[in-house]
């Protein structure tokens, strides 16, 4: 009986274990990527099959296989030579590491807070177009990001929905300020 408790309780340790390793692989691989196209040489959103990556990780060097691409269907059945720049930076083509990249060290250009503090599912920092509007970064496609992070600057969540606001029900806001406020919008989106 002890005998079969121990091997049941191994069973279902290394099942765990078996487990814990599949899920931190997959976390490793998830997620939305922007590449260099080698066909093309410009931006892609891609994303790899993250459970085959994860699976095929527990037996060795994982084999990385896409899941999706912006260029897709058009595209399909390229040769996927952009998995090499993954394979090389698994993390740091991550849409997320591109976007902790750009806001590192950045402050609102409204209220002057840093931005560089990301909570990526609430209070999410915004950008600052040229003609002063705001944007969440989730308005733009993975391949877009790059241009669109070019073009824009930071502004906190606050700001961010305070001119959201603004511009949506400008009736009903009675605000000394307002017209100060867009005009440096403007003018630091300009920068
Ligand atoms: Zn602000």
């Amino acid at each position: 009986m002890k005998l079969l408790l121990g091997a049941l309780l191994a069973l279902v340790a290394g099942w765990c274990v078996f487990l814990s390793m599949l899920v931190r692989g997959y976390l490793r691989f998830r997620g939305q990527r922007v590449v260099t196209c080698p066909e093309t040489r410009t931006p892609a959103g891609v994303a790899v099959n993250a459970w085959y990556a994860s699976i095929d990780g527990l037996l060795g060097k994982p084999r990385l296989r896409l899941q999706s691409c912006s260029r897709w269907p058009e595209r399909a059945g390229c040769g996927e030579k952009c998995l090499r720049e993954i394979e090389g930076a698994p993390n740091g083509c991550l849409v997320r590491a591109l976007l902790a990249e750009w806001y590192r060290e950045k402050r609102c250009i409204l209220c002057g807070a840093s931005v560089s503090d990301i909570r990526w599912h609430e209070r999410r920092p915004g950008l600052v177009a040229t003609d002063g509007t705001t944007h969440e970064w989730s308005e733009f496609a993975a391949e877009e990001l790059p241009d669109a992070l070019r073009a824009h600057r930071p502004i906190c969540w606050s700001c961010h929905v305070a001119e959201t606001f603004r511009r949506s029900f400008p009736d009903l806001i009675v605000d000394r300020e307002s017209i100060a406020r867009r005009q440096g919008l403007r003018a630091g989106a300009r920068e």
